[in-house]
């Protein structure tokens, strides 16, 4: 008999954070206040709360010990210098400029390279950095593989570019209208899927023969690295800490949100290469975010971030981290669940379309299973479908082909029986899906309608 190798966490628990226990009628009435959608549920009544992965993990006690060692400082914080070492040393960028979050440092970065009419590849848009590149007079070009958009298809590294796509861009527009290619590790509108090695390092190759960069969305680039040593020939026995390296040194620049892999409930930064865009950077960061030894942050703030970047890739931790998010999925794939597949770094995808196929997609299936999810059991989850999609100039739904319910879960915040009875409670409610009805919205919002619409049952 061969005995399973388990992981386990590589940490213990110190200080624990009471959940409210909430019944079938709280949870209904809850349900009927926040008309049936779950970005307006109160925190206090979700018990296991799966919206978002961004700015919820928990910190290590060396984190907490570190926001006690803040230099608040206006100008040349301690912190800063012990950030930036760290950032040289773990991800191998030259020069740092620390931001309030992801998105500061998309502003800034989008401004400086993007001139009125540029063309911005990217594998698959991110809302805030396509947004930022539209501001700053650019166009995004999905250029990632086909097989991205098709939830079944089992390729292991879906996040993979299509360099064909980025040549054909090169021959249309010419070089010079591309100021660099907008590469996200673990790509999130696509399940958090991971690009190869391999495929970044023929992407090096294409870029440098036209003289075009590369800039990195490394929010999640510890996940992506775990991929890579896992299913790329060559990687097994590279350490997390050695891939992040390598997967970086193909890249000219980075954005960051540390509210994800990094650890920590609010930061960012960008960090380059080239001492011209730094330069031009650091004079920027002062318009937007603050001086740029702080960025909009507080000294405590960046310690913490320095401390959680060095945990972030430790072999151990990403090990359990995305082990769990294994361990989810395939107890729903167990229970016949239809999940988009290969389970990715940091959530579980449900498709709705397949759970609720009696449901059109008029009738929100997506938006109707979160909310069933949340009655059952007081698990809050995330409509990725067409609600999110919202509608086209002329007034119409963008219906699009994927309809989606996301799980995703936090780093270092909740236990293997919190996935278990997340498991369940999907399962109870597949279990009587034919008796699920769709919804009709009785609210509507102009902009990103999915944050507050409200829904009313058929
Ligand atoms: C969260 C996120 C961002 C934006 O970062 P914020 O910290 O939320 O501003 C950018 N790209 C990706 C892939 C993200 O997940």
């Amino acid at each position: 008999m061969t005995i399973k190798q388990s992981w386990a966490e590589p940490y213990k628990i110190k200080m624990v954070e009471l959940l409210k226990m909430t019944t079938p009628d709280q949870r209904k009435a809850a349900l009927e206040e926040a008309g049936y959608n779950t970005f307006l549920l109160k925190s206090e009544d979700v018990y296991i709360d799966l919206l978002t992965d961004s700015g919820t993990s928990a910190m290590s006690d060396r984190q907490w010990a570190g926001m006690m060692l803040g230099d608040e400082a206006y100008a040349g914080s301690r912190n800063f210098y012990h950030l930036e070492k760290v950032v040289q040393e773990i991800y191998g960028y030259k020069y740092l400029i620390p931001t309030h979050q992801g998105r500061g440092a998309e502003n800034i970065l989008s401004k400086i390279l993007i001139k009125e009419g540029d063309i911005i590849p990217g594998n698959m848009y991110f809302t805030t950095t396509r947004l930022h590149q539209e501001l700053a007079g650019g166009t995004f070009e999905d250029i990632i593989i086909d097989e991205a958009h098709d939830p079944e298809n089992e390729f292991p590294f879906k996040g993979n570019i299509d360099l064909n796509k980025l040549e054909a861009l090169i021959q249309k527009h010419g070089a010079s209208k591309i100021p660099y290619v907008s590469m996200a590790t673990s790509v999130n509108m696509a399940g958090g899927q991971p690009i190869s090695m391999q495929n970044l390092k023929d992407l090096r190759a294409l870029t440098n023969k036209h003289g075009i960069r590369v800039i990195h969305d490394m929010t999640r680039v510890a996940e992506n690295a775990y991929f890579i040593q896992q299913k790329e020939d060559g990687y097994r026995d590279k350490s997390i800490r050695e891939i992040v390296k390598e997967i970086n040194s193909y890249t000219d620049g980075a954005t960051m949100s540390a509210k994800k892999d990094a650890l920590v409930n609010i930061g960012g930064f960008l960090a380059v290469n080239d001492w011209d865009v730094f330069e031009e950077a650091r004079n920027m960061v002062v318009v937007y975010e603050g001086l740029h030894t702080y960025g909009g942050l507080a000294g405590r703030d960046m310690e913490a971030m320095a401390i959680g970047i060095v945990e972030s890739v430790c072999d151990d931790h990403i090990k359990a981290r995305v082990g769990q998010v294994i361990y989810l999925g395939e107890k729903m794939i167990e229970y016949g669940i239809p999940i988009v597949k290969p389970i990715g770094g940091h959530g579980i995808f449900v498709d709705a379309k397949k759970f609720l196929p009696h449901i059109s997609q008029d009738q929100f299936p997506a938006q109707t299973l979160a909310a069933e999810i949340y009655q059952d059991s007081g698990v809050r989850t995330m409509e990725r479908g067409v609600v999110s999609a919202g509608r086209k100039a002329n007034g119409e739904n963008y219906y699009p082909k994927l309809e989606l319910v996301r799980f995703t879960i936090p780093r270092r915040v909740y236990t293997q029986a919190h996935m278990d009875v997340i498991a369940e409670s999907v399962a109870r409610v597949y279990e009587r899906r034919h008796e699920i009805k769709g919804m009709k919205m009785v609210y509507e919002p102009k902009y990103l309608r999915f944050f507050q619409a409200k829904f009313e049952k058929i």
